[in-house]
């Protein structure tokens, strides 16, 4: 498959212009079947570059609705890609996350949804966060 240019056309799609690390990064969430972190996806990029310029993409993706965060933790974010309602406005994903208690890989649980609960008017809510923890089914077999 031609990833190069389903990047392209999702990047135009979130008005970012295209970059060549900015396909890379993305291209590693379409290969990987969990969250990432911004350590590990500068350790397997192809060619060197800067951390700051790593993190600003990874900004600026979470900005306009491309990748989310799937989980945080003491060592850090860990992103994962959005599906096709997350816009540029505001993000849609309203699921939960699993996050494995023994290789700490972090899942989207697309199907479970989680419930938007009612705060006061005064608050204004960005994001609702669900996390389950346990043993995913690698780790288990
Ligand atoms: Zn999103
Ligand atoms: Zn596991
Ligand atoms: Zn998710």
């Amino acid at each position: 498959m031609n990833t190069d240019k389903l990047v392209g056309d999702l990047l135009h799609a979130h008005g970012l212009r295209k970059t060549q690390i900015r396909v890379e990064i993305i291209q590693q969430f379409m290969e990987s079947d969990f969250g990432l972190r911004a350590s590990e996806i500068i350790n397997s990029l192809k060619a060197n570059h800067d951390r700051v310029t790593v993190y600003r993409a990874l900004n600026s993706f979470e900005e306009n609705g491309i990748i989310h965060k799937a989980s945080e933790d003491a060592n850090g974010v860990k992103y994962a890609l959005c599906g096709n309602e997350c816009s540029s406005d505001h993000h849609e994903d309203t699921h939960a996350h699993f996050v494995c208690d023994e290789c700490q890989n972090t899942f989207c649980l697309d199907d479970v949804k989680i419930p938007q609960p009612k705060v006061s008017d005064e608050l204004t809510v960005n994001q609702v966060t669900f996390t389950i923890n346990g043993i995913c089914k690698e780790c288990k077999a």
